[in-house]
């Protein structure tokens, strides 16, 4: 169900722009356009989460659909020689994700998986990166970050580059 009125919908998609860039890049520039605060790749937290969000006690992996075996995502191949390397290899890499949101999970983190194929269709992302907050985000706090993207737009329509450094 969408939270939002049509109007602010299609303020927020106009926020989004199709960039060219990594998957992570893309979530963390769409987060740092929402308004969230994060910081990257934590050594400290179980698995390095790509991005964390304190004050929402969130973590978000950006996974590869191909090493991180995105079930049934046409680009979770595998490939059709020595597959007594890649089986294995790719077993230990899920069975390494999964003890990790479990870790994760059990120190009182909300874990978050971005998949890379996700990336690409940026209004599903949007959706998906406004519900990684929905367990403790008020409306007032949602009210707040969508209008700090727009603010962000307003300013990035005259000063893109000034807006880059706007943390
Ligand atoms: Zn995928």
């Amino acid at each position: 169900m969408d939270t939002f009125s049509p109007e602010k919908r299609s303020e927020i998609m106009r926020c989004v722009r199709s960039t060219d860039t990594t998957p992570e890049k893309r979530v963390r520039s769409l987060l740092h356009k929402f308004g969230f605060r994060f910081r990257l790749h934590r050594n400290d937290l179980p698995g390095k989460p790509d991005i964390v969000l304190p004050k929402h006690h969130t973590v978000v992996f950006v996974h590869g659909c191909f090493w991180h075996r995105h079930q049934g995502c046409p680009h979770a191949t595998t490939p059709a020689s020595r597959q007594e390397y890649w089986l294995p290899k790719f077993g230990r890499t899920v069975e390494r994700d999964n003890k990790n949101q479990q870790l994760l999970g059990q120190k009182g983190w909300n874990v978050v998986v971005v998949w890379e194929c996700e990336t690409k269709d940026l209004s599903k992302l949007t959706e998906e990166l406004l519900r990684i907050v929905a367990h403790d985000a008020s409306l007032v706090w949602q009210r707040q970050s969508l209008s700090m993207a727009m603010a962000a737009e307003k300013q990035a329509d005259y000063n893109t580059e000034k807006n880059s450094k706007v943390s």
